[in-house]
């Protein structure tokens, strides 16, 4: 009998120790690690800087109550508005959470303003946002919600990319618009800069709220340190978890003046949001991700990761149909199934995600070097000419 609830397809695989782009299974088998937890491990494993300041932490103060003043998520929110289009900042736990928070911002903003019928929020096909009920509603897809119905109503679907779908959709009851500016559960979909501008637009002449999800995008992961920022536009509210927190768990949703002003005392909370431990860690990934050399830095190496998979995928168009994808966030097309290429990429000695729309997905810690590049292509390399 499993002693653990059954709800994931886990492989035989374990780890029990990692370091940098690499993680070790208990008999010392290596893998370079190219899907960091899906996306977490943004400065790779076993982090010199990451470990120190989590260490010294630990010795300090573990948990704070909310209750009181904690300097550290002071210093991480004010440094977080800093690097961002944002004024405040509210820090949970989870992608899902930050999330969560931004769905109850957007509904209590027109409620201060005694508009409480405007709630409908419309959101993207292929979604993911997380696995709560609002979140699973919000992503709207059939299989997340198959069994936990009725949805949590509020939640209008377009199809992504599709502007005029989404002004379609806009009625006198729409609050927001839920966009994530490069999907990843979806297929590493990247939302046109034009499309992202258009939004912004539709938004502002209809005044509605703009509401990124950078849960899996943002923190440097495009080689901007938000997503949006490759198209010039701000949303309202973002959330951002997964890279902030470098493998530990942490959310944040980020907010303008405009939409903070609404959330007084005791309309939300977080017993763990911003605890002193998870704030250490924050600052010490916000020591290192913002500097501009940092994100130039993934910009060149997406830039090479994907000019070698470009000529991987010219000489296996059977295996291979497309290349996608913004920085160190890319998605192979696969012809074949990508589970089957998954699980040969594994057994050489690479590990990637998949993805919605049969893609592979790579997210690789953002401070890898050319030689990790190089390592992770011979092993693509290898895999698809086995499958060829
Ligand atoms: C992972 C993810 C979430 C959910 O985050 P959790 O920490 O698993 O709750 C939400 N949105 C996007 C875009 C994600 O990739």
């Amino acid at each position: 009998m499993n002693s653990l609830l059954a709800t994931y397809n886990r492989s035989k695989l374990s780890f029990s120790s990692g370091q940098g782009a690499y993680l070790f299974t208990p008999n010392k088998k290596r893998y370079l690690d190219f899907a960091s937890g899906i996306g977490v491990n943004s400065l790779g494993h076993n982090h010199p800087h990451l470990v120190k300041v989590l260490n010294e932490q630990s010795k300090k103060i573990w948990h704070c109550s909310n209750m009181y003043q904690i300097a550290l998520q002071e210093k991480a929110a004010k440094r977080l508005v800093k690097s961002t289009f944002a004024d405040s900042v509210f820090f949970c736990n989870s992608g899902a959470e930050a999330i969560e928070a931004g769905i109850k911002m957007v509904r209590r903003f027109f409620f201060q303003q005694h508009k409480e019928k405007k709630y409908r929020i419309i959101c993207m096909g292929n979604a993911f946002h997380g696995r709560t009920f609002a979140a699973i509603s919000a992503s709207g897809q059939r299989k997340m919600l198959e069994g936990f119905g009725p949805a949590l109503q509020g939640f209008d679907h377009v199809e992504f990319g599709n502007l005029r779908a989404v002004r379609n959709k806009i009625n006198k009851k729409t609050a927001a618009i839920l966009v994530e500016p490069i999907q990843g559960e979806g297929g590493v979909n990247v939302a046109s800069r034009d499309y992202m501008r258009a939004l912004r637009r539709l938004a502002n002449e209809k005044k509605l709220l703009l509401f990124f999800d950078e849960v899996q995008c943002g923190v440097g992961r495009s080689g901007k340190f938000s997503a949006h920022e490759w198209s010039g536009i701000k949303p309202d509210i973002m959330s951002i978890a997964k890279g902030i927190g470098g493998g530990f768990p942490v959310g944040a949703c980020l907010v303008t003046r405009k939409v903070s002003r609404c959330m007084n005392q005791g309309t939300h909370g977080s017993t763990y949001g911003g605890n002193p431990l998870a704030m250490a860690v924050v600052n010490g990934v916000l020591d290192i991700i913002p500097k501009k050399k940092f994100l130039t830095n993934v910009c060149l190496l997406g830039d090479l990761l994907k000019k070698d998979l470009y000529d991987i995928q010219k000489k296996y168009p059977n295996i291979i149909s497309g290349i996608r994808g913004v920085g160190l966030m890319l998605g192979l097309q696969c012809v074949v199934p990508n589970t089957i290429f998954l699980q040969s990429l594994r057994k050489n000695g690479l590990l990637a995600a998949t993805a919605g729309e049969n893609v592979i997905r790579l997210l690789p810690p953002l401070n890898i070097t050319k030689k990790h590049i190089t390592e992770a292509i011979k092993i693509i390399d290898k895999s698809a000419k086995g499958l060829c």
